[in-house]
């Protein structure tokens, strides 16, 4: 099974991603965690990467396509995968169908007012990658799976993510068309408890496994 989860910043698609890839025995790869790892270790990608990121701007292209290729080559790919994260333009897309492309897209929706809100409240941790929002924790630094550090993404914060949501409507939005053109998008109500949303995407792709 090839997935590819499609959703402006903040419709929950790390935290849908990480159950769905799960139950369909398949690699979750998120490219924003890759370019995170990347800086974290200081390679040449992750270098290229950090001011984009830190702006709120996508990461360009040819930088992108070349990293999820090397990625989809490996061994633990070869039962499918889920993309979380990319494509994120059209010439991504187009890419993606000239080396792999995937059997369905779910495209997680939220309107704007909700994304600002999660958003601003998203603490992250370093270590299990773990996604929360500060409404439900007793410390805002401390990770309630693993007790590693979470953090406030720098790209969470109020600056970067008007950019981000921008960048979403402007850059990756058209891609719903694209998706819905060749007859692989699957929509989904993001605005859900998140079991609920996860049941929902199961069941929606039940009929493309
Ligand atoms: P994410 O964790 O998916 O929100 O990604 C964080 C940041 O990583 C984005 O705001 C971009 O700067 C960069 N990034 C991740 N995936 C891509 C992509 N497919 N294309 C371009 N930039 C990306």
């Amino acid at each position: 099974m090839k997935l590819v989860f499609l959703g402006p910043p903040g419709a929950g698609k790390g935290t849908q991603a990480a159950g769905v890839a799960k139950a369909f025995d398949i690699v979750h790869i998120s490219t924003g965690d890759m370019f995170r790892a990347a800086i974290r270790n200081q390679t040449p990608t992750g270098l290229r990467a950090k001011a984009f990121m830190d702006a709120g701007e996508l990461v360009p292209d040819a930088v992108v396509i070349e990293m999820v290729k090397e990625r989809l080559a490996q061994d633990d790919c070869k039962n499918g995968y889920l993309l979380d994260g990319f494509p994120r333009t059209v010439e991504q897309a187009e890419a993606l169908d000239g080396f792999c492309p995937p059997d369905a897209v779910v495209d997680l929706e939220v309107p704007d007012e909700a994304l600002l809100a999660r958003l601003t409240g998203r603490r992250v941790c370093v270590k299990c990658q773990g996604i929360f929002h500060i409404s439900k924790l007793a410390d805002e630094t401390v990770c309630p799976v693993c007790g590693a550090e979470l953090i406030h993404r720098d790209d969470d914060k109020p600056e970067a993510i008007q950019t981000r949501l921008n960048v979403y409507h402007a850059q990756t939005s058209p891609l719903v068309g694209y998706y819905r053109n060749n007859g692989k998008l699957r929509p989904v109500s993001g605005v859900q408890a998140p079991e609920a949303v996860t049941k929902e995407i199961l069941s929606v792709l039940r009929g493309d496994a």
